[in-house]
């Protein structure tokens, strides 16, 4: 699917497998069970390490290196770091050869280039082990807002004197919440202004209590209901729903929700793979 700049594939079932892909980045922002496709991934990163997320990690830096190909770069949250080596390192006594990978040990707040103008931007989330988000960051050069409207002879001219006539410009491309309580989204106000949102909804009615869905870390529909005048972004993309929801049940019961939000494009995660997005839903 394009999604504004980006191409995403992938899919997300609660508590069975999530994979979100970026197949022209190279980039998997959580494995599920490792499928094929997210061998060609140079950049994997976990957002906590729940089976369903990371499950699938040891067999791929498997098929990688039955391929030849190069150790990929892991990031995982700090505190989780060495737990991942530890099992890397029993699937490597296991089957006496060693593991090739970079790992990266990401802290809320850090920033991790993944090429010249691209960069992982790890956030705080609120789940039951230590997790993040991340945000997709792109920088580009652009001519400086008071110099706009100048001949290009007198941008050489400024450029000759040692004039700095451009300046960064940041865009947020899409931002991942992973598994997360509502909580995120009121003190990472800035995931709600990026251009396309990939927000965790593991539970849409009531068939799971509120009180349960928080136990377990998790958003409810209810929260998301509560902050519709929040979201900024161009395209929101819900996911993570629970098995107890048929897709039916998912389009009907996200639809309340996807007339009230002010977002252009509102849709759900496939919850298989090779399934289609649900969406754009009705009121976008
Ligand atoms: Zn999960
Ligand atoms: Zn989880």
């Amino acid at each position: 699917m394009e999604i504004g700049a980006l191409e995403i594939e992938g899919y997300s079932l609660g508590g069975v497998e999530t994979v979100v892909h970026l197949p022209r980045l190279r980039l998997a922002i959580d494995v599920g069970r490792g499928p094929d496709s997210l061998v060609r991934a140079d950049h994997i990163a976990l957002t906590h390490t729940h089976m369903d997320h990371t499950g699938g990690l040891p067999y791929l830096l498997a098929l990688r290196q039955l391929y030849g190909m190069s150790p990929p770069t892991i990031y995982v949250p700090d505190q989780m770091g060495d737990k991942l080596e530890d099992m890397l390192a029993a699937w490597s006594r296991l089957q006496r050869f060693d593991s090739h990978y970079t790992l990266a040990r990401v802290h809320p707040g850090g920033s991790y280039p993944l090429n010249r103008d691209l960069e992982l931007r790890p956030f705080r989330t609120h789940h039951v082990i230590p997790s993040v988000g991340y945000c997709l960051v792109k920088t580009t050069q652009k001519l400086r807002s008071e110099l706009q409207g100048l001949a290009g002879p007198e941008l050489v001219a400024l450029k000759a004197k040692g004039v700095v006539i451009t300046e960064a410009r940041e865009r947020t491309l899409l931002a991942v919440t992973g598994d997360t309580l509502v909580e995120v989204l009121d003190k990472e106000p800035h995931v709600l202004a990026a251009e396309a949102l990939i927000c965790e909804c593991t539970f849409l009615d009531e068939r799971k209590p509120y009180a349960k869905a928080r136990a377990g870390g998790h958003i409810h529909l209810d929260d998301l209901m509560e902050r519709t005048a929040a979201f900024r972004n161009e395209t929101l993309i819900l996911s993570h729903f629970s098995q107890i929801y048929s897709r039916e049940e998912t389009a009907r019961l996200l639809e309340p929700f996807a007339q009230r939000v002010a977002v252009a494009s509102v849709y759900a995660f496939p919850t298989l793979p090779q399934q289609a997005w649900i969406g754009p839903l009705a009121g976008t």
